[in-house]
């Protein structure tokens, strides 16, 4: 009895899967020995005293969430493009009337509708082929779990409770901003992210030199001492040319300079993500017809035909057309007194009179119109005046203040603090950007 006691003190699945077994042994005892040698190796395990193997099923630590259910074939279908929820339980081979049972179960089941690629099902089934119940991660810490149920099937969402731990990363530049995100152990999305926090202040197409270098706090994801993934980026420093960075990230999900002023601007520093420039597209070239160093008001950024060409700001398009000089061309005008021009594209992307967010794609990058080779030539005008797009003073989104100001400003202290140990002395070393 109090072996049945201490069964019922232990997780859902330990006890079905104690049941499970005490059910196969039982089979097993029953069955002729040749077939037993022919199942498979899941239900052929070693125990036949069924207290001995309750007892070793116990010490099973810990809880794997998505561990096979004991004694189940599970087979892990990946969601490709196009796939559908049919689609997927027809290639695990289930008819169409197992899977109206499984959208019967229960209303969290919906979610199973919007699937998206890359996501993962993995289905259950019995030896006869019969499925037993599917397992769906939605997120990091959720499993959507349908279950055989007496009639039918039942599902219920398992929360997995998430540790957050904070990371320190340090680099230094040597020959690109990539290499030294990777050799510092960020993965893609850190990187990208480091870059994005800073993306109205430093242009990383361009303006990065060796010696560059950044800091970061970041959150790692763990489930059971098992690290899942990366969190979102706390604090961060660059320093591009000498001049140093600082941004700290506020509850609301924005980042801001110690002081509270907003890392976001009315302006992306470069239209071009970063990762796409293959080279300085020399601006001050010789015409190659008329042998004359034309006049240049803008910045060109060299980069694969095709690649997607961003909005700088929010605003409407003014124009999106087609001539000789500037191929494939877009203008947005901005609120106030700016106007952002990109020139040579492949494919414009956007018409006439649109409105356009910050970040949008409006077209992709090409060698149409009068050029030496395929490039994005990007103009910045103010009050109609061209203008540099690095060093010109942008509009700024509104800063912190009052109560939400002193919260922001007592955790960028402590996590500055922790930021400014990963190199001692380093910091004091370099001038801090104007007005930061
Ligand atoms: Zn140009």
């Amino acid at each position: 009895m109090a072996f049945w006691h201490s069964l019922t003190l232990l997780p859902l699945w330990h006890r079905r899967l104690i049941l499970l077994l005490g059910s196969l042994i039982l089979l097993l005892l029953l069955w002729p020995l040749e077939k037993v040698e022919a199942t498979r190796a899941t239900t052929a395990l070693p125990q036949t005293n069924p207290a001995a193997s309750g007892h070793r099923l116990g010490e099973v630590e810990p809880d794997e969430p998505d561990e096979a259910p004991p004694g189940l074939q599970g087979e892990t279908l990946k969601v490709r493009n196009g796939d559908n929820l049919a689609e997927l339980f027809q290639r695990a081979g289930f008819d169409p009337a197992t899977l109206h049972q499984v959208l019967d179960s229960g209303e969290e089941v919906e979610s199973l509708i919007r699937l998206k690629p890359g996501e993962e099902i993995t289905f259950y089934q019995n030896d006869e082929g019969a499925l037993q119940a599917l397992s769906y991660p939605m997120g990091l810490d959720e499993i959507l779990w349908v279950e055989q149920a007496r009639d039918g099937f039942a599902c219920r969402v398992e929360k997995i409770k998430l540790e957050r731990r904070q990371q320190i990363a340090q680099g230094t530049i040597d020959s690109s901003f990539w290499e030294a995100g990777q050799t510092a152990g960020l993965n893609n999305s850190l990187i990208l992210g480091l870059a994005n926090i800073f993306a109205w202040d430093i242009d990383f197409a361009q303006d990065l030199q060796p010696g560059d270098s950044f800091s970061l706090i970041y959150e790692e994801l763990y489930r059971d001492d098992e690290k899942l993934s990366t969190g979102k980026i706390l604090a961060a420093e660059f320093i591009n040319q000498g001049q140093r960075y600082l941004a700290v990230r506020h509850r609301d999900g924005h980042y801001y300079s110690p002081q509270g002023k907003a890392m976001r601007k009315g302006f992306l520093r470069a239209p071009v993500n970063f990762r796409y420039i293959t080279s300085n597209f020399n601006p001050r070239r010789k015409h190659p017809v008329t042998g004359l160093v034309r006049p240049h008001n803008g910045i060109d950024y060299g980069a694969p035909v095709g690649t997607p060409i961003m909005a700088a700001g929010d605003g409407v398009v003014s124009a999106s057309s087609y001539n000789g000089l500037n191929g494939n061309f877009v203008f947005i005008r901005h609120s106030g007194r700016y106007t952002t021009k990109y020139l040579h594209l492949s494919q414009r992307e956007v018409k006439v009179g649109q409105r356009v967010k910050q970040g949008q794609t409006i077209g992709r990058l090409g060698g149409t119109g009068r050029v030496t080779g395929p490039h994005l030539h990007y103009e910045f005008l103010v009050d109609g005046v061209h203008k540099n797009p690095k060093t010109v003073a942008l509009p700024e989104a509104t800063p912190l203040s009052g109560q939400p100001l002193n919260d922001f400003k007592l955790r960028a202290h402590s996590l500055l603090a922790r930021l400014a140990l990963v190199e001692p002395g380093r910091l004091a070393q370099v001038r801090p950007a104007e007005d930061r």
